[in-house]
């Protein structure tokens, strides 16, 4: 089952040494823990099976892998844990000393291309909240030349790693995981794309096309992300499913098909958020004159969601052909 290039469910390995900070990003990115919160957390000494799958509309599954497993031990199934995997996190802890974690990195590249190929690398510098900007770079940079070196000297320089600076106390851990999850979207330039048309069309800076859940951007127009940006348009989703929570008349859930909210900034912009399915938003930012035009940016909006259907339901639809997909 190759998660890559199949319509089943994409699945995401969380590894690294213990303590590197895995549960925590679990709990953060997808549980709305708070990051204080995981001071208290226990260290993972098992695999961890977190399926996200009902709630959100990435569809995958993290392995919060303990440091100490031994992938040679037979008991390890590497086969399986690697084979149907789309993309593998190792995290690393950039306020600790990291050479023993560029041993383990190396290892599990190695174990896992050979078994997979296809599998991609991301690497997280993780904690980098306690490094000074310059301290980040240089350390990025220390960090891309070992295990480059190393993947060399093993003959395996044509596997590609990408690199991500990540920290819980800010939405670098999230900007990273977007990115992630990204690369295994297959539809990604047509949502891409669909994104463009509707900005251009109707005024707006800029669109986001949100993971409610794990406000994890899974597609965006083409002009660059701000981070600004980006936090303003998470903050909104948590504002509009706080209000949802506590006023909301429905008792299944926070979101649904009626969701929509607009909030008007004292900076002359406003913020636009509408429900695309039960768990995508579209999040837009833009200026406040253009929001004038706002019977314009409703159409466009319902052509921009019934697109998006389309795109989904012919993935869905060639899946249900497919006998040999796992469907899960
Ligand atoms: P695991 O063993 O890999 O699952 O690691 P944990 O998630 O238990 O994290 C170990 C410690 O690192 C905890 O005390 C966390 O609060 C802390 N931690 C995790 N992420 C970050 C981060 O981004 N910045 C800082 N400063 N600490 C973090």
């Amino acid at each position: 089952i190759g998660a890559s290039g199949g319509d089943e469910k994409p699945r995401i390995l969380l590894m690294g040494l213990r303590r590197s900070g895995k549960s925590s990003i679990q709990k953060v990115v997808f549980h709305k823990v708070s990051p204080n919160e995981t001071l208290f957390l226990e260290s993972t000494n098992k695999i961890v099976k977190d399926d996200v799958s009902n709630s959100s509309f990435v569809r995958f599954q993290i392995w919060d892998l303990p440091g100490h497993i031994d992938f040679f031990d037979p008991t390890f199934d590497s086969e399986n844990i690697f084979g149907g995997c789309g993309a593998l996190i190792f995290v690393i802890d950039a306020q600790d000393d990291y050479m023993e974690a560029l041993v383990r990195l190396h290892s599990t590249v190695e174990r896992a291309h050979k078994i997979n190929p296809n599998i991609k690398f991301e690497i997280f510098i993780h904690k980098v909240d306690g490094l000074l900007d310059d301290h980040k770079i240089e350390t990025q940079r220390d960090i891309h030349q070992r295990a480059c070196d190393d993947l060399e000297d093993a003959g395996l320089e044509k596997v590609s790693l990408s690199f991500h600076l990540t920290s819980i106390y800010d939405h670098s851990i999230f900007e990273a995981f977007s990115k992630v999850v990204q690369k295994l979207i297959p539809q990604l330039p047509i949502l891409e794309n669909l994104l463009n048309i509707l900005i251009s069309n109707s005024g707006i800076e800029k669109a986001f096309l949100f993971d409610v859940v794990s406000k994890i951007y899974i597609a965006t127009d083409s002009s660059p992300v701000d981070m600004q940006c980006y936090e303003l348009c998470c903050d909104m989703i948590d504002v509009v499913i706080d209000i949802s929570c506590i006023y909301g008349i429905r008792d299944d859930g926070a979101f649904d098909s009626q969701s929509a909210a607009i909030i008007k900034l004292n900076t002359n912009t406003v913020l636009y958020l509408r429900e695309v399915n039960k768990y995508l938003a579209l999040v837009c930012i833009l200026r406040e004159d253009n929001y004038e035009k706002q019977g314009l940016i409703d159409y466009n909006f319902q052509c921009f969601r019934k697109s998006i259907q389309e795109v989904f339901e012919v993935q869905q639809n060639s899946a249900a052909g497919n006998s040999n997909d796992v469907l899960m």
